[in-house]
Order: C-alpha cells, then structure tokens, then sequence
C-alpha cells in the first residue's frame, strides 16, 4: 500500500490551488514516535500569506450570498467524508502528533462533529424585529458575517481545532484563511481536501502553514481585508495576537491555556473519581488545554486516591499510535520532553514523592512515562503551569473553603473538575470556581453543541454550540420606516 503521508499535495492551498511557496521555504514534519521526518512540506512566506488573504477576500462576496441550506450542505457532505475516510485522518493525526490511536480516532469524530453541527446551524441564524419603545420606526437587528478571518491553529488537536473554527465561519457565511501549526500541518492539508471534495468553492478555505508564524500571521492581521483573528494556543501568543488585533480593530476569539483543577471531595466513591481522572488526564496524553493539571483532594482519601491512580497509570501501555493496542504515545517534540521532565524533577527536588513514573523513557521517540507525584506543596510551580503531558500532580486541602480558594489560585480559567457524592455540593462549588468548563462527576466534558472557551486569562469568546456561531458575525441595525 502506498504511503498514505506521501499521498498528501506539500502545497500551500490558495485559491483552491496547491502551490509552492513564493521563497521555496519548507517545514520538514517529524514523527514523535521516531523522531524521524516523515514529510517536507511549502512554508508559507508572508506575501503567500496576503495572496491568501486576496483569495478570501474575493471568494468572500459570493460565499456570503450563498444560500445558507448549500453553505449547510458542504458542511454536512464533508461531515460525511471525514467519517468515510476516518482511519486515514486518524493515521495522519497519529503520524504527525503522536497521540494514541483511540485518542486519534476520537478526535476524528469530535472534529467531524462541528462540520455536521455548524452545518445544521448555518441555516438557523436569525435576527430580531421590534417596534420602538416610542413607536417610531422598526428596529430591525440581523446577524451579518464579519468577513475575511484568519484561524491560527495548536498541534494538540491538529482537525479538530480546525473545524471549530471552520465549521462556523463558513456557516455565518465567512472565508478564512488557516494557519496550522507548524508540528502538524499535514492533517490541515488532508482536511483541506476533504472539503475540496464536499465542494467548497476556491478560496473559501485557504492553509497556509508557515514555520515563519509571528511573520504571517502578523502581515495578515495587518491587512485591512481581514476582519476577524481567531486563535487557538499558548496565552503567550494570545497576548501577542491580541495586541496586534488592536492596531485594526479586529474581532478576535482566544482559546487559550488552562491549568484545570481536578476536586475530589471526601464523600467520593473513590473508583468512580480514579477512572474519571484517568480520562480527564490521560485523554490525548495530557496535552490538552482541559487536562487535568492540579489533582486537589481531600486529606481523608487523598492516599487512597493517589495510590489507585498511580495502579492505573501503571498500567497503561505506552508506545507508538500506530500499535492500536497502546494507550499512550510519546509528547509531541524534545522541547515538550525537556519542560515536562523539568517540572516533575523540580518537584521531586522540593519533596514531591513519585509513587509511579517520573521520568522520560530511554531511547527512540519523546516519551515520558505516566506519572503520579503526591504531597506536592501548593506553591509548586508544577500546579502553577500548564504540564501538557502525562503527569498527575496530587496536593490536598482540608474544607470546601480551601477547595474553592486553591482551583481559582491561577490565572487562568478554562476547565475545571468537581468530584462529590452530594450534587448540590457539587454545583455549589462549580458555581464558585471562575472556569467556563466545569465538569461535574465526570471527566469528559468536550461537545460541539456546547460552548468551549476560558474565563481569566484562558481566552475571550465561545467556540461550539449557538455561540460559536456568533464569533464569526455581528449585528447591523437598521432603522425602518415601513
Ligand atoms: P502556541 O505556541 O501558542 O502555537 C499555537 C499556534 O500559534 C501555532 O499555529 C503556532 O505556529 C502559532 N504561533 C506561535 N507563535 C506565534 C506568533 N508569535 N505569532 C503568530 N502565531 C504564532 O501553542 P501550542 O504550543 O501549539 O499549543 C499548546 C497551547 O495551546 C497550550 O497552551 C494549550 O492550552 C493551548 N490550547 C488551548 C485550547 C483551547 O481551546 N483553549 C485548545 C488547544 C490548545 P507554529 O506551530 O509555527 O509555532
Ligand atoms: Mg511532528
């Protein structure tokens, strides 16, 4: 059988057309599982970048006035396709990304999802109309598309982070220009023909991956035919992003970093919380902007709790994705490798104890081991960052009051974990932790029909559900007389 990465077109796709880059830079796309190159690819330059823009920008006129029924149907026909060719997304996610091949499977389905969902949305976006108060004219507010938008994407989740944001941009009627990441752009150019093949018109979707990203990204935000910036990745770049959205006054959506709290409270049925955090831990390896990050437990179970985590982690297999009998694979690149090794050893050295894991493993590939460290200090830089692998940290508190008071300690606000055997506890503690994802008795919490986005310093705006939709438009008033 050929192989499937070599089936990829390397091109940088503008205006439905798979081209060189301008400067014939390359991104050469490694395999975390080898740490081998499995693909070299075109690096956008940044007049490939405002070529793009110009594709959107003149795609944008006739996309807007396309029923939204057929804007729907391009959605839902490449809805369709992403599940027919399932194993072939999963393959490539698994190549480039390295996570587990049931991770790569799920996120297939999640991704998929937000092209079916947006498309049962496209034709469900409406206004309002209203007699003013004193009863002189009509009120007419109707939700137009916002125009031209650039969609800067992470590694973590290399389609599925990408149909959030394309799924409702060209449902509101918008065309976008995607800026994979650098880590993992053959998934983005593989989807790109998807939708090609769902029939979606030239330049309505262009992918420009770019190892050259604040160069890129900066000349499109800087060009006065884009309208929107959506990004999803480190509050650091966020910031950066959000400063020069500034300079045009730029609609923009943050899906940035989380640090999420895991509370386990006394009353617990303790297997029960054990195998939800091994979910919300474990799930795509850890790097997951809702992964678990801070296990807070009670004092009572916290031993019992630690210890039956660290049997599971144990025993989960760890190795390459495309062994589908592994559980987890390595982290995404040597860097990850270093800074996670770095937090767990910096921990240890502060008095942490291991009970399983706590190190990267010897040899091929960038793998660290599933790892429980217990009786961390609450000042631990461990529970400060965001880890981004598989490492449980475990510290504990005394009340609810302490409960609540250490998960809002951080900056950040994206998802948090409640685990109680009473629910009115439960949602009284949900209710006082400042995160716009909080997972009550469970550690799954993702859904394209809901809303996804942080408080805090974890982003601004909503990506899934009705408001996901709302990101890409906004309100024009008209004022009638009939
Ligand atoms: P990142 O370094 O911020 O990169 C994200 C994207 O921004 C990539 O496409 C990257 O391109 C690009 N980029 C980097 N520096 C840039 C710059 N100066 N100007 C313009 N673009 C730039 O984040 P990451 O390491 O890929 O992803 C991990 C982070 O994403 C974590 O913090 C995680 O929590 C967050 N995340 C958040 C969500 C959410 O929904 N809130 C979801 C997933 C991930 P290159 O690849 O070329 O550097
Ligand atoms: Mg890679």
């Amino acid at each position: 059988m050929a192989d499937l990465i070599a089936t990829i077109p390397p091109g940088l796709v503008i205006d439905g057309e798979r081209v060189e880059s301008s400067d014939g830079q390359q991104i050469v796309v490694a395999d975390p599982a080898t740490g081998a190159s499995i693909a070299t690819i075109a690096s956008a330059s940044p007049d490939d970048a405002l070529r793009a823009v110009g594709a959107a920008h003149s795609a944008a006129k006739s996309w807007r006035e396309t029923a939204p029924r057929i804007r729907g149907e391009v959605l839902r026909k490449a809805f369709e396709l992403m599940i027919e060719r399932r194993d072939e997304l999963a393959e490539v996610i698994v190549r480039e990304s390295g996570k587990s091949w049931a991770d790569a499977q799920g996120e297939v389905s999640y991704a998929a999802e937000f092209f079916r969902w947006y498309g049962e949305e496209a034709v469900r976006i409406a206004g309002t109309l209203m007699l003013a108060p004193n009863g002189d004219k009509q009120i007419i507010a109707a939700p137009r598309p916002i125009g031209v938008s650039v969609l800067v994407t992470p590694w973590n989740f290399p389609v599925a982070m990408i149909t959030r944001k394309v799924g409702p941009a060209l449902a509101s009627g918008c065309t976008v220009v995607v800026k994979p990441a650098s880590d993992t752009p053959l998934s983005a150019l593989l989807l790109s023909g998807i939708l090609d093949e769902a029939g979606c018109p030239p330049g309505v979707v262009n992918v420009v991956p770019s190892s050259r990203s604040s160069q890129t990204v900066g000349a499109m935000l800087g060009d006065p035919r884009v309208r929107k910036v959506s990004f999803t990745g480190s509050t650091e770049v966020g910031r950066m992003l959000l400063a020069q959205a500034s300079e045009q006054v730029l609609k923009a959506s943050m899906e940035l970093g989380g640090n999420a709290p895991f509370v386990v409270m006394e009353d617990v049925d303790v297997d029960a919380a054990v195998e939800a955090a091994l979910v919300a831990k474990m799930r795509n390896g850890g790097e997951s902007c809702i992964a678990a990050n801070r296990f807070l437990c009670h004092e009572a179970i916290a031993d019992d709790f630690s210890s039956r985590l660290a049997d599971r982690m144990r025993n989960l297999r760890m190795g390459p994705g495309m062994d589908r009998t592994n559980d987890v694979g390595p982290v995404i690149n040597e860097r990850a490798l270093v800074d996670i090794a770095g937090l767990v050893d910096d921990s240890v050295g502060a008095g942490a104890k291991v009970l399983t894991g706590g190190a990267a493993r010897p040899g091929q590939g960038w793998y660290y081991e599933p790892t429980v460290v217990t009786q961390v200090d609450h000042d631990d830089p461990i529970l400060r960052k965001e880890i981004f692998g598989p490492v449980a940290p475990v510290t504990t508190f005394v009340d609810e009051d302490q409960a609540v008071e250490l998960a809002n300690d951080t900056e950040f606000g994206l998802a948090a974990y409640v685990f109680s055997g009473d629910l009115g506890r439960a949602m009284r503690i949900a209710e006082s932790i400042d995160a716009g994802i909080v997972g009550i008795n469970r550690g799954f919490v993702s859904d394209p029909a809901a809303p996804f986005g942080g408080m805090k310093q974890s982003g601004l705006g909503r990506e899934g559900g009705h408001d996901g939709i709302l990101e890409f438009m906004e309100t024009q008033y008209i004022a009638a007389a009939w």
